[in-house]
């Protein structure tokens, strides 16, 4: 996601971790690298000597060189300007007011319709987590683009959100058509679709504009393809002269992009990046935070945002049982099993690693990552092979049920030890945390 920031950003600040070490010289020459990384990842020249004069003059303003720990206040330095350059770490959380329309615009092509269902998706997973629910209505009037229509019409399906389809044939009449239907059907959201075009278009902005003073949306949103590096600034400079935005979606963060736009574009265009897009499913939406998106580029990992992960992911239930489980040290093979789902439910092993400090993603063996996928399905397999009371009390194992599990799962009696063995460093570990619980790991 930010991966190449972060691969060249950790290896630059690595050295300073420690205690000492910094001179006026290796500073010069470590800001030196971090220009020529954000100058590649794509950010304006202009910008990257900003960024790093003001990291030079508050570094030595601060006397940082004589004081006690000055390669840690170095990094911290350079994290709180990155941050402060992304939006600053004060920008927590994006709430959206109800009821609202919000109008969601963007050139073809940069992911603006799948961004409308995740959107809605997120509103409607965020309302889940407070044991609320929303009554969202999604719909187009992208009339340029073939099927933007139906493909909208499909994610709403997955979603479980409503979607109006006017019979409208004019852009502008049908604006207003949903509007009607969205007022007198009391929605809490409208969030609308809008047309785009390949390119920045005299006749889209004024549309977008007609649209705009009609409805009055609350929000409006951008969205904007990361891959397209600088050019994504022009086209946002566009949109906010021709009808102005709230805040934006970066989307394809997953992606080969350099990530210099979510740099960039706070600066440039003083207005928030408020989510980005990290794939193509719905669920893949993240809120963007400056704070932890400057700890993932110094490769100090970014375990809120799992945290958050987990807790969209995970049925709430399933990780209280959890929770207790290991908190009371009564840590059954069946909690192992529900452990192996949860971890399963975040995602492949290489995305998680992203999120977990310390781990360098570009010295993760994809072998190693791949072998470790497969042993968890095995593990899987061979707990599913258990009868309940094997799962309780594991003791009872002996070789002839061994041998059965082992044929039931088609492993072996090598591979059912092995599950045993690791069971049993878990349930170690899960005494550690008796009495204070699973969540205070994090605290
Ligand atoms: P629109 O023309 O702007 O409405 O674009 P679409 O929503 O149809 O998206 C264009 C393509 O980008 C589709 O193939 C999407 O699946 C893909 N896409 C959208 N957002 C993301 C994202 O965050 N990551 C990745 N990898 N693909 C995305």
């Amino acid at each position: 996601m930010f991966g190449f920031l972060t691969q060249r950003f950790s290896s630059i600040f690595a050295k300073f971790s420690g205690k000492g070490q910094l001179t006026e010289a290796n500073m010069d020459e470590a800001l030196t690298q971090v220009s020529d990384a954000l100058v590649e990842a794509d950010v304006p020249y202009e910008l990257v000597k900003s960024f790093v004069d003001k990291i030079k003059s508050e570094a030595l303003g601060k006397k940082v060189i004589k004081s006690l720990n000055p390669g840690q206040q170095f990094i911290k330095i350079v994290h709180d300007k990155l941050a402060e350059f992304m939006g600053g770490q004060g920008q927590t959380s994006v709430s959206f007011q109800i009821p609202s329309v919000i109008m969601v615009l963007g050139l073809q092509g940069s992911g603006k319709t799948t961004s409308v269902a995740k959107l809605a998706n997120y509103l409607c997973e965020n309302a889940r987590l407070k044991g609320k629910q929303r009554n969202i209505l999604l719909a187009s009037v992208d009339f340029y683009r073939p099927a933007a229509v139906d493909q909208l019409e499909i994610l709403s399906k997955q979603v479980g959100c409503a979607f109006y389809r006017s019979e409208k044939k004019e852009v502008i009449k049908a604006a207003l058509d949903i509007f009607d239907y969205y007022k007198k059907n009391q929605y809490e959201h409208l969030i609308l679709d809008t047309a785009g075009r390949l390119h920045i278009d005299g006749k889209m902005l004024e549309e977008l504009r007609e649209i705009d003073g009609l409805l009055n949306p609350k929000y409006k949103i951008l969205v904007i393809d990361s891959m397209i590096g600088q050019e994504s600034l022009k086209v946002a400079r566009a949109f906010e002269q021709g009808v102005g935005f709230t805040g934006a979606i970066l989307t394809k963060m997953d992606s080969e992009t350099r990530a210099g736009v979510a740099f960039a574009f706070r600066h440039e265009l003083k207005k928030p990046i408020m989510f980005i897009g990290t794939g193509e499913k719905i669920g893949e939406l993240e809120q963007f935070h400056p704070g932890r998106v400057a700890d993932r580029i110094l490769g100090m990992g970014d375990v809120l945002t799992l945290i958050e992960k987990a807790e969209k992911n995970i049925q709430k239930q399933q990780q209280d049982d959890l929770s207790s489980a290991l908190s009371s040290g009564k840590f059954t093979l069946q909690d192992f099993a529900n452990q192996i789902d949860m971890v399963n439910k975040l995602g492949s092993l290489s995305k998680i690693a992203q999120y977990i400090p310390g781990i360098d993603r570009s010295k993760l063996n994809p072998e190693a990552i791949e072998k470790g996928e497969y042993e968890i399905k095995k593990f899987k397999s061979i707990i599913c092979s258990m009868t309940l009371k094997e799962r309780l009390y594991p003791r009872i194992l002996d070789m002839s049920r061994k041998q059965r599990i082992a044929k039931g799962s088609g492993t072996n009696v090598a591979d059912v030890n092995l599950l045993l063995n690791k069971f049993e460093q878990s349930k170690q570990f899960a005494k550690l945390f008796k009495g204070g619980g699973f969540k205070n790991m994090f605290k």
